[in-house]
């Protein structure tokens, strides 16, 4: 180990994981690694440290995992969200999607950095992209743009070869199979790190606006498994696909659809499942496929409440994910930590039915489970050093602060409380700078796009 040491000196707090808080402490890091932590006079005797952090003030907590998200789809930031769903899919989300194809790769890129940037401004460390629809054909310049960012996690590369909506984005099963694997090989091969995960990430089943034939789900999860690596899919978000299940295979839903299949595994993670009966929730319990709630994407779209507590009390894995641009128009992880507490509450009228510590806990160690990472999501020594760092002291909007998670939790706001955010072991994002991007010009680039885009928008 002949990486520089540094120290992340004197935080007022490290929130180690949802049950464990220290006062006064610090961080050992060393290359990407969390080496030690403690108090500032012990860490110093232990090691030589080659940089120091001064981190006065700061509370030190796990970066958040966003664990289902569209980058590409921030260019709908804000547009449209009156229209009924089928209006919206129709006059909006193809539309843009379609003048995005005119703009090339180079708009790819751009959003996913800016996607990334506010990210990474707001806490986050790693996120799960879902590239689906057009920006099936951009996955590997999104991954490209992930790690060129610096930031942690994966590219679900989208599949379609049925829609009822076809743009032409949709090709046969053997397209989808042969580019799927195109792109899991390309990445495998150029990787310099580990940093952004190749998966497979099929847009959905037949039974959902656009997504996959059964045929090609199951051709698509033997693919994720020959190359060692995860699958995610939207599953079970709306009543109409489990209408649908129900009338042409007879079975109880699309979960019990997904287990006949074969595609449900603890490296399967669904984006939704909102609509399940009893025996389905038993099913991911014993398959051990994972769940992203989006808390945001289910009031915004009115698609149904997730039952979260009644998984979670399954031992289900469920964690936390904003969705893309108009399914939430935030990327700021705190927004849905907070939305996944208010959201079973009213639902279940039950002002304890999920506490701050198990949504922080989605957000982060069962983020870390669906990117299939176990030393990640918590401050421990041998975990990868992925560390948010926000402002405690003279923060009007924290103060006072009895318990710095719960405050977090309901008052927190990454976007303006978040000061620093160490990715691998490197600082991406300190005092409002990034480290490793030009801010400005990937805005400038990405809002000069979206005034050419919107002349092209019948709304
Ligand atoms: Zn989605």
């Amino acid at each position: 180990m002949g990486e520089n040491k540094t120290i992340l000196r004197d935080a007022a707090y490290v929130i180690r994981d949802s049950s464990r808080i220290e006062r006064d402490s610090s961080v050992a890091v060393q290359g990407g690694s969390i080496i030690d932590l403690g108090k500032t006079e012990d860490l110093e005797e232990r090691h030589m440290f080659d940089y120091a952090l001064d981190c006065h003030g700061l509370a030190l907590m796990p970066g958040l995992i966003n664990c289902h998200t569209h980058v590409h789809e921030t260019m709908i930031r804000g547009l449209g969200h009156d229209l009924p769903f089928h209006d919206w899919c129709d006059r909006l989300v193809f539309p843009v999607a379609e003048a995005m194809e005119e703009e090339g790769d180079e708009l790819y890129y751009n959003l996913a950095q800016l996607t990334a940037m506010e990210a990474v401004a707001s806490g986050t460390t790693a996120l799960v992209e879902h590239s689906v629809n057009f920006a099936k054909r951009h996955s590997l310049t999104i991954a490209r743009a992930l790690r060129d960012l610096g930031i942690r996690g994966a590219v679900a590369k989208g599949a379609e070869d049925f829609s009822v909506i076809d743009r032409g984005h949709v090709g046969s099963t053997e397209q989808q199979i042969r580019e799927t694997k195109a792109f899991l090989e390309k990445w495998s091969h150029d990787k310099p790190d580990d940093l952004v995960q190749a998966w497979v990430g099929p847009s959905g089943g037949k039974r959902t606006v656009g997504g996959c034939t059964n045929e090609a789900l199951i051709q698509l999860k033997e693919l994720a498994d020959s190359y060692d690596t995860r699958y995610h899919i939207h599953w079970a978000g709306t009543s109409q696909e489990i209408e649908n299940v129900r009338r042409d295979t007879g079975l109880p839903g699309s979960v019990a659809m997904a287990e006949e299949l074969g595609i449900l595994d603890e490296r399967t993670s669904l984006a939704h499942c909102i609509w399940t009966v009893d025996e389905e929730r038993e099913i991911l319990r014993a398959t051990g496929a994972q769940v992203v709630h989006c808390p945001s994407c289910n009031q915004i779209c009115a698609i149904g409440v997730l039952p979260l507590v009644d998984l979670l009390e399954r031992g289900v894995v469920c964690a936390i994910g904003t969705d893309g641009g108009p399914q939430n128009d935030s990327f700021d992880m705190f927004r849905d930590i907070r939305q996944a507490v208010l959201l079973q509450r009213i639902s279940l009228m039950k002002a304890d039915a999920i506490t701050h510590a198990q949504a922080f806990m989605m957000a982060t160690e069962s983020g870390a489970k669906i990117l299939g990472i176990e030393n990640l999501g918590r401050i421990d020594p041998g975990c990868l050093a992925d560390i948010t760092a926000v402002r405690i002291d003279g923060n009007p909007f924290l103060t006072p602060l009895y318990d710095p998670l719960e405050t977090l939790v309901y008052a927190g706001s990454g976007g303006r409380d978040v000061e620093m955010t160490m990715i691998d072991g490197r600082v991406i994002y300190r005092d409002g700078e990034f480290t490793t991007v030009d801010s400005e010009e990937v805005i400038t680039k990405v809002a000069e796009a979206s005034r050419r885009i919107r002349k092209e928008i019948p709304l």
